[in-house]
């Protein structure tokens, strides 16, 4: 029974439909965050000038060290990484990478380590030897999003950078992604897929249940390699792919 609702629900994720219910059910499962305790109180478009202009980082590193697990990673970052840097998923998490448990799902993240917990990716220059396909939560420091029921927009998280005087940027020139219209639709269905999946996991006292749903997820977006063409048509067939192999379970 259970899959069955799973089966529809990421049948709405395939079509990019987002049933109302769908909404409702990862609203009910959204952390209770006052933004306006750790942003100016205003939410960003992508169009929207934004105070993050930090002069290209020049002499800083800050936000690439001490971080502990919260460099999240998602399936557009692990492509990026495995297909530029010819590596596999397990490869890189043999030392860049690492797996923790977030709301009862495993998900990767950037692996932290030795003096000041840096990331394996930051250079001796103390600049990121990867920026040109950095992961998404780099590009968007210190900018941070807000889902609401159609999509989300972004705020500012204000104390995060420390450089004095930033410059106004476009949120759009800011975050730098090809085809950014796109990718936004990306993460929302990614980001309501995986609310989605907390949300049955978190319902669950089956731990044999919850691992083969995590082994699915981890195998079918992760450990799969892709191929260097076109990620976003993979990522809608590896959720397809997805639906059939939970229906399985
Ligand atoms: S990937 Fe690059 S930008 Fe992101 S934390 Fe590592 S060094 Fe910093
Ligand atoms: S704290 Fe600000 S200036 Fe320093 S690395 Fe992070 S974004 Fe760049």
């Amino acid at each position: 029974m259970m899959m069955m609702a799973m089966r529809q629900r990421l049948q709405c994720l395939k079509n990019g439909i987002w049933a109302e219910k769908l909404w409702k059910e990862r609203k009910k499962l959204q952390r209770n965050v006052d933004i306006n305790e750790i942003s100016d109180g205003k939410l960003y478009g992508l169009n929207d000038m934004v105070k993050v202009g930090c002069n290209d980082c020049e002499g800083c590193s800050k936000c690439c060290q001490g971080m502990g697990d919260s460099i999240k990673l998602d399936p557009l970052d692990i492509y990026n990484l495995t297909t530029n840097l010819s590596v596999s998923f397990q490869e890189l998490l043999e030392d860049k990478l690492e797996l923790n448990v977030v709301d009862g799902m495993i998900l990767p993240n950037l692996k932290l380590s030795g003096d000041g917990e840096k990331c394996s990716f930051l250079n001796k220059e103390g600049r990121c030897s990867i920026h040109s396909f950095r992961p998404g939560i780099c590009r968007l420091f210190p900018l941070g999003r807000i889902y609401n029921d159609t999509g989300f927009d972004y705020f500012l998280q204000v104390d995060e950078c420390v450089k004095p005087n930033k410059t106004k940027v476009k949120v759009r020139k800011w975050i730098d992604i090809a085809d950014v219209k796109k990718n936004e639709s990306y993460i929302i269905k990614w980001h309501s897929f995986i609310r989605y999946v907390q949300g049955i996991v978190e319902s669950k006292n089956d731990e044999a249940l919850i691992k083969q749903i995590n082994m699915a997820v981890l195998q079918v977006m992760f450990v799969r390699p892709y191929a260097k063409d076109d990620f976003y048509g993979q990522f809608e067939e590896r959720i397809c792919t997805l639906e059939k192999a939970l229906e399985e379970i």
